[in-house]
């Protein structure tokens, strides 16, 4: 172990010299406080240390020691249900222990180790076992099973396994190594928070994550495993999407890390999420949630750290065989952080003072995500689906975070402004977002939807495409000029809009629509375009085909519940054909 000594500080930056023998991204102890810190860069014997507690009142003298390991999180049952800050402390145990003004230097560990898990072994003695195998599993609430996997970098023949109930620092299992030691397991794991934790193989991103939310699934999916991100304008309904995709995302967990920038930001999260209701279980939501949360009273490096602390607790879920949804808020905020740090290493800046290695960071985290095979000899499936908010100052997405993240991710979800103040909702411009998902996905879509749901989509997105060219015209000439072709095209635009991508997050339906649902849906008003389209060539007036009195129901189809669909949609689908049959035959008489 190192033991140095600070020459310097700056802000959460400290300089010690003494540190030879100690590790780039080695866990420091800085001075007699105890804060914690992590080794950022090291020249001949002077190393440069990220200290993530408030650093006043530090000076030259004081004692740096290296701890010999990197920063790591702590893995097993406790996680979920838990709030963390950027370096995995639990928040409320501290605030329990020295109370809401956090004390520096506080030595708290991660997981609880009085609290007793019942461990339920699925090995018995005498089997191989290899890394990434099931030891056995722990049922850490009603909702979730806690696997235990055997760590990477073990395997062997199993000699002992215990059944009970254990902390998670007690022995588990006992496995005899190639080398003829005996290895004792517990439920705990550590990982380096650098480090993307391996698997076998990664998978095509083929599949979605079905979020429930009509304009994310028809027209800008994100693929399990997929990386997406949302810019935030204030206002604009983000925190509504976050919740809904917490909420109703296709995923085993959710994991938050918010990086707020305004104390008060966070203290939003903190007190919304755990208010929050898991739709499909009806309990609190949090029964599947781990909270990273960086408090206003924690310095910036710790807002640096949290992302990697948040996605690697992801990946540990995902390993286990889940899908993992990671919601990051905001990766700008993390970027701001990382500035701030590199301009007190006195790096050479690039754009708007971020550093160079901006766009790689960005790139490293993003390419965590993933559909996977896990580690172990089954051929268990896990995804880890990473969502990043990026909330560039005054909305302008052409700032280096917000570019950076556009080459990353292969969906964006641009959340507009002006859609809210119209109260048009989710607010995601169906004309500046993208799905690079869509086409990969579309063996997908006609296999378990339907086999015309692709082409329908394909039109769907056309006729709001020309509605926006058309839209143009109407501004230079008015619609009078409009052909009633293009008539029809606006009014079905208008349709798809109001009927369709409109969709209120608080109505107890509408909140939720099934992958069925949504493709009855458009397919009646793709049914109106056609049917409409026919009959004006034919020479049907259009304030009889805009007026038909089915439209209303189509209006109102995204109410009809679930259980109900199959009888509504067809009623509707006959009237329409029915009103239209008459339309066409009265003007033929
Ligand atoms: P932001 O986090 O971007 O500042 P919010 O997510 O808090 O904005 O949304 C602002 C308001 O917009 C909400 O309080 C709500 O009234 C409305 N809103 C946003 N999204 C929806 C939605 N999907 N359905 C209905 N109302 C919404």
């Amino acid at each position: 172990m190192s033991q140095g000594r600070i020459i310097k500080v700056s802000g959460p930056l400290v300089i010690a010299e003494g540190m030879r023998d100690a590790n780039m991204f080695d866990v420091v102890r800085v001075s007699e406080h105890q804060l914690i810190g992590e080794i950022l860069e090291i020249h001949g014997d002077r190393a440069s240390i990220q200290v993530y507690e408030e650093t006043s009142g530090l000076g030259p003298g004081s004692p740096v020691v290296s701890t010999g390991v990197p920063l790591s999180v702590e893995l097993g049952p406790g996680l979920l249900e838990n709030i963390f800050d950027g370096i995995q402390r639990p928040l409320e145990t501290m605030r329990q222990s020295v109370g809401s003004n956090i004390t520096r230097g506080i030595n708290i560990q991660a997981l609880d180790r009085s609290r007793k898990w019942r461990f339920k072994p699925t090995v018995s003695v005498g089997d191989s076992v290899v890394a990434g195998d099931i030891l056995g599993t722990v049922q850490e609430n009603i909702i979730f099973e806690h696997r235990i996997l055997v760590p990477v970098g073990v395997e062997g023949v199993i000699e002992q396994i215990n059944e009970g109930e254990f902390t998670v620092e007690e022995t588990v299992a006992v496995i005899k190594t190639p080398d003829e030691s005996a290895k004792q397991l517990t439920m705990l794991q550590r990982w380096p928070v650098r480090k993307a934790r391996p698997y076998k193989t990664k998978l095509s991103p083929d599949e979605p994550m079905i979020t429930g939310q009509r304009s994310i699934d028809t027209l800008f999916p994100i693929a399990k495993g997929g990386v997406a991100a949302v810019p935030g304008p204030f206002g604009s309904g983000k925190t509504v999407v976050q919740h809904q995709l917490a909420k109703w995302a296709d995923a085993d967990l959710v994991v938050y890390i918010g990086c707020g920038e305004r104390g008060n930001e966070m203290t939003d999260v903190l007190m919304e999420f755990p208010e929050l209701k898991d739709p499909k279980s009806g309990e609190p939501l949090m029964k599947r949630t781990v909270l990273i949360a960086n408090t206003s009273d924690m310095p910036v490096a710790a807002r640096e750290a949290s992302i990697y602390t948040g996605i690697t607790i992801a990946e540990y879920f995902r390993d286990m065989g889940y899908s993992v949804a990671l919601l990051a808020d905001s990766t700008s905020r993390w970027a701001e952080a990382l500035r701030e740090m590199s301009g007190r290493l006195e790096e050479m800046p690039g754009e708007e003072g971020y550093p160079a290695y901006l766009s790689s960071r960005l790139a490293q985290f993003y390419e965590r995500a993933g559909r996977i095979v896990t580690l172990g000899s089954g051929e268990r499936q896990g995804a880890l689906s990473v969502i990043g908010a990026v909330s560039p100052p005054g909305g302008d997405i052409s700032e280096p975070v917000a570019q950076a993240t556009l080459r990353i991710v292969k969906v964006f979800w641009g959340l507009d402004a002006n859609l809210a103040y119209r109260r048009h909702f989710p607010a995601i411009n169906w004309l500046t977002s993208y799905s690079l998902y869509v086409d990969r996905m579309s063996d997908w879509y006609s296999n378990n939807i339907s086999k015309d749901y692709n082409e329908y989509r394909t039109e769907m997105m056309k006729i709001l495409q020309e509605e926006a060219e058309i839209d143009e015209i109407v501004r230079l000439v008015g619609i009078d000029a409009l052909s009633p072709r293009d008539r029809v095209t606006m009014e079905v635009a208008r349709s798809l809009r109001e009927d369709y991508l409109h969709q209120d997050a608080f109505h107890e339906v509408d909140t939720y629509a099934t992958m069925i649902k949504q493709f009855r849906m458009l397919k009646m008003i793709l049914d109106y375009y056609h049917m409409a389209q026919d009959a004006v060539k034919k020479g049907i007036g259009l304030k009889e085909l805009f007026g038909l009195p089915v439209r209303a129901k189509i209006g109102r189809a995204k109410y009809v519940p679930q259980d109900q669909i199959e009888k509504e949609y067809d009623i509707i689908e006959q009237e329409l054909s029915a009103q239209m049959d008459a339309l066409l035959s009265r003007e033929g008489e």
